[in-house]
């Protein structure tokens, strides 16, 4: 393990300097392997935050006057730094969120791949022309950026999360105060110093630390603050949402998903099976994207189940770096108890463990079910481990109904041979992403990618925050 020693503690980044918390509080970070001490973290206040919004504001009106090419350049320049620094990147995702090494690396290549398309951004920061009814007048549209920038992000991908939404921030000539994840503070202090060593001006970039709970209304409720960028739970989503709504901030949320998969009896299964497993055991099924959900024709039912069972059984559940590990351990003993809560009642009100279902240390077996019903808590809520339920169907047009029985509109997917009904399906299901033939897991950093209802408002990528992250103003010359 590549703990940090105790000694050391996470600073913050304020105004281009590392500093302890104001108060010289910290908190500790747990290796959600064994729960050993891997770091510990300044416990930033709400001072601390208004310290680094009101840095961030002063970074603003020369940092939005730089010139396309120099944000392309240190952006350019953040890609090579995160490459020379790839293994301490990757390292951080094993050790402090328990990230086994294939996702880490997906996760590591995904981030270079946004940091990139960040960096391509900066010179498509376009308005347009507008016909005019009025006689020689010439009508535009100019875009500028909005100012500072909230982006809070979630424990589970916060390379990507982070490599995204910063980037595409700066991109557009915002600057930012970035509150990570508790659980993954180290991550982002080491894209913190990756960003300063590129040369981004003071300001530009700031981390605070803490406790969400604590100080996130210090940032999202802060009068300064012009933008929220916002993944993360639902519940924690909708309460920043009525913020953003009392200040008339606007704001993007990327939160929870229960998101549906749709088998059907032409489907090619020798095709579809490793997608399948893959929708939901990455990372041991903590990805709000990941396919909680299955309905499969009656014929393919079950050959499906004993399919996917052999699969399941078969994941590796070893060192988090050999190559061949795909469960992780969930992320704290709130969420571990959250998963067995929702195993236990299913089971309960009687359903079936195909397999899975037992625990190894704080990692959680991969676990399909059988004869889930409406009155389990598994049914309807994100259960956020590697665990899914299978559902038989009578038709196509059952499986739509029941995909869209949900509250929760993020990612979907539909496995057919039959191209009407799969386009009929990407048309009807209520979810922001569709996948015809693949996994509900699938992300690229041009792509619109978000999710309705309860999964959240707006979509983030390069095309989708440039829109979020700046605004349009209307400007004519009488000629
Ligand atoms: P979480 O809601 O517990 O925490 C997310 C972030 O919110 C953290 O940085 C936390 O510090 C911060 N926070 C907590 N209280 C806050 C407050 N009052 N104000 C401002 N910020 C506050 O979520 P998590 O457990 O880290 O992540 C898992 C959740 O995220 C799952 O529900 C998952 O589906 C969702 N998620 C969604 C997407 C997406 O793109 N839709 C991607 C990844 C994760």
């Amino acid at each position: 393990m590549v703990a940090i020693t105790e000694t050391k503690t996470l600073q913050l980044f304020i105004g281009g300097d590392w500093g302890d918390a104001k108060n010289g509080e910290t908190f500790e970070v747990l290796n959600p392997l064994d729960d050993s001490l891997y770091c510990h973290a300044a416990k930033g206040s709400g001072d601390d935050m208004r310290r680094a919004v009101a840095a961030a504001k002063a970074a603003f009106p020369a940092f939005k006057e730089t010139s396309p090419t120099q944000r392309e350049r240190w952006l350019l320049r953040v890609a090579e730094l995160m490459e020379e620094r790839q293994k301490e990147l990757v390292d951080c995702l094993i050790d402090e969120i328990g990230s086994p090494v294939q996702k880490a690396m997906f996760e590591f290549n995904k981030a270079l791949t946004m940091v990139r398309a960040a960096a391509g951004l900066c010179r498509n920061v376009r308005g347009e022309t507008i016909p005019s009814d009025a006689p020689g007048k010439f009508s535009m549209s100019i875009r500028k950026p909005l100012g500072v920038v909230a982006v809070i992000t979630p424990f589970n991908v916060p390379l990507i999360k982070t490599a995204r939404l910063v980037g595409n921030a700066l991109a557009v000539g915002n600057t930012v105060v970035h509150l990570p994840s508790e659980m993954a503070p180290h991550l982002t202090v080491l894209f913190a110093e990756i960003v300063a060593e590129a040369g981004f001006p003071a300001g530009t970039y700031n981390v605070v630390t803490g406790l969400g709970h604590e100080i996130g209304d210090d940032l999202t409720a802060h009068k300064e603050i012009n933008f929220v960028t916002f993944t993360g739970s639902t519940i924690v989503g909708q309460h920043i949402n009525e913020i953003c709504a009392r200040n008339k901030t606007p704001a993007t949320l990327e939160l929870g998903g229960k998101s549906p998969t749709v088998i059907m009896a032409d489907a090619d299964l020798d095709k579809a099976m490793p997608l399948v497993a893959r929708s939901i055991f990455m990372f041991g099924g903590q990805a709000c994207i990941g396919s909680s959900r299955f309905y499969v024709e009656r014929p393919i039912f079950d050959e499906f189940v004993k399919r996917f069972a052999m699969i399941a059984g078969k994941l590796g559940m070893g060192d988090l770096r050999d190559p061949n590990t795909v469960i992780a351990p969930i992320i704290s003993d709130r969420q571990r108890q959250r998963v067995k809560d929702h195993i236990a009642d299913a089971v309960a009100k009687g359903a079936t463990v195909v397999t899975g279902g037992e625990w190894e240390g704080n990692r959680c077996q991969p676990t399909l079910l059988t004869g889930v019903s409406g009155e389990m808590t598994i049914c309807k809520d994100e259960t956020f481990g590697p665990v899914t339920s299978i559902y038989p169907i009578d038709s196509y047009e059952e499986g739509l109904e029941k995909a869209n029985d949900t509250e929760y509109g993020l990612s979907s997917a539909i496995f057919t041979k039959d191209i009407n009904r799969a386009f009929h399906f990407a048309k009807n299901i209520e979810a922001g992403m569709c996948h015809i033939n693949g996994p509900t897991i699938h992300d690229e950093a041009h792509v619109p990618f978000g999710g309705n209802g309860e999964s959240g408002v707006g979509r983030e990528g390069t095309d989708a925050d440039m829109d979020a992250m700046t605004e349009l103003k209307w400007v004519t010359v009488q000629l």
